[in-house]
C-alpha cells in the first residue's frame, strides 16, 4: 500500500529527490565517495552551494541586494539571530500563534517589542489585520503560515518599513514580492529539504545598523563573506535542498506551485465544509493553504479516524500537541492523489459514523 505523507516537519519530499539523493549517498558526482564524506571546501560541494543558491535567486527573482544564506540551528535560531543583527531599539511584532509568540520571546533580550495584533483573544484561529505602526518601529515581524493553527497570510501587510518574515512553513509555495521584504528565514524541513538548514535572505543594506557586539558565528556579514561556509555547512541537506530546488524549477517554478497548491487545498476544504462530522478550525479567509487544520464534531471519535486514516495510508494527520484535532500539512511535494485520498477516508468514516 502506498503511504501518504501528511506530516508537518520534516515532511515529504519529491520522489524524484529522495532517488538522486540516495545515489549520492552511494557515490556523489562520480568522486566513488559518498555525499556524506565529502569535504565542504571540495569542488563539487562548493558547485552544489552555488547552484543551490542560484537556484534560489532565480525562482524568487532575487537581486544582488539580498544575501542568499544557508544556516543551522533552525528557524528557532532566527527568532534571536534575526533581533540581535537588525534591532537598534523598537521593532513591531504581529503575534499569529506558538512560532512568532516565541519570536517575540527573543526578540525582547535585544530591544523594546510592541505587539501590535494578537489572535489570541479567538484560539489563534484568524490573522488579524488591523494594527498601526509608528515611525520609530524599525520593521515588522510576521509569520507568513502559522504550522500550528493553519492560517496563512494571503497578502501580506502594506506597510512602509520592511517586512521580517518566519516563512518555514511556506516559502517557495507561491511567487513572493520580495521588496517588501528585509529579511525572510525558514527552516528547510517543510517545503525545503530535510531537516539541518536554515533558509535566510536577507537584504544586505539591513545590517551594520545595531550597535551591539555580535559573536562572529552569529553574524549574518559573517556568513556572507563567507558564502554561508564560515564553519562546516551540513553537507547533505544543502545538497537536498538544491535537488529540490531543481525540482521546483523543472516543475513550472512558484506559479505552478501556487496552482497546485491552491487546487489541493480546494478539495480538501470542499470536502470538510460539505461535511456533517468534520469542520475546518479557522476562518475561511485565512485558511493555510500548505496546513489544513479540522475537527471532528465528537471529539470522542478522534483515536477512531486517526486509525481509519493510517489504515489508508495517510500519515501524520494528527493535529499538534498543544491544539488537538486533526492537520494534513500538504506541502508542495503532496500529490493532487494524496489529498483525494485523504478525501476519500474522511468520506468514508463519516458515511459510518455522521
Ligand atoms: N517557525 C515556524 C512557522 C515553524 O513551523 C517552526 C517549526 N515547526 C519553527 C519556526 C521552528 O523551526 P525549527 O524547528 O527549525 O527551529
Amino acid at each position: 500500500m502506498k503511504s501518504y505523507n501528511f506530516y508537518a516537519g520534516p515532511a515529504i519530499l519529491p520522489e524524484k529527490v529522495l532517488k538522486k539523493a540516495q545515489q549520492a549517498v552511494g557515490n556523489f558526482a562520480d568522486m566513488n565517495l559518498s555525499i556524506l564524506e565529502i569535504s565542504h571546501r571540495s569542488k563539487q560541494f562548493t558547485a552544489v552551494m552555488e547552484e543551490a543558491e542560484e537556484l534560489v535567486r532565480s525562482l524568487l527573482n532575487l537581486s544582488d541586494e539580498y544575501a542568499v544564506l544557508f544556516l543551522t540551528g533552525g528557524a528557532s535560531s532566527q527568532f534571536y539571530m534575526s533581533a540581535m543583527n537588525l534591532l537598534n531599539k523598537k521593532a513591531a511584532f504581529l503575534d499569529t500563534g506558538t512560532w512568532s509568540a516565541k519570536s517575540i520571546k527573543e526578540a525582547q533580550k535585544f530591544g523594546e517589542i510592541d505587539i501590535v495584533a494578537s489572535g489570541k483573544d479567538k484560539a489563534y484561529t484568524y490573522i488579524p489585520k488591523d494594527f498601526n505602526l509608528s515611525p520609530d518601529h524599525e520593521y515588522l515581524h510576521i509569520t507568513s503560515n502559522n504550522t500550528i493553527f493553519g492560517t496563512q497570510w494571503h497578502e501580506f501587510p502594506d506597510v512602509d518599513i520592511p517586512l521580517v518574515c518566519d516563512a518555514s512553513s511556506d516559502i517557495f509555495s507561491r511567487p513572493l514580492d520580495l521588496s517588501k521584504f528585509g529579511m525572510i528565514y525558514a527552516g528547510a524541513q517543510k517545503n525545503v529539504g530535510p531537516a539541518g538548514t536554515t533558509l535566510v535572505i536577507i537584504r544586505k543594506e539591513m545590517l551594520g545598523k545595531v550597535d551591539r557586539q555580535i559573536p562572529t558565528m552569529l553574524d549574518y556579514n559573517t556568513h556572507i563573506e563567507k558564502k554561508s561556509s564560515f564553519n562546516t555547512p551540513p553537507v547533505f541537506p544543502i545538497y537536498v535542498c538544491m535537488l529540490v530546488f531543481r525540482w521546483l524549477r523543472e516543475n513550472g517554478g512558484l506559479e505552478a506551485m501556487e496552482a497546485h497548491n491552491k487546487k489541493k487545498a480546494t478539495i480538501l476544504y470542499d470536502t470538510l465544509d460539505s461535511s456533517e462530522l468534520f469542520y475546518g478550525v479557522v476562518d475561511k479567509a485565512d485558511r493555510s493553504l500548505m496546513n489544513v487544520t479540522f475537527k471532528i464534531k465528537d471529539d470522542s471519535l478522534n483515536d477512531a479516524f486517526n486509525q481509519l486514516a493510517e489504515e489508508n495510508g495517510c500519515i501524520g494527520v494528527k493535529g499538534h500537541r498543544s491544539v488537538g484535532g486533526f492537520r494534513a500539512s500538504i506541502y508542495n511535494a503532496m500529490s493532487v492523489e494524496g489529498i483525494e485520498k485523504l478525501c476519500e477516508v474522511i468520506q468514508n468514516f463519516e458515511a459510518k459514523y455522521a
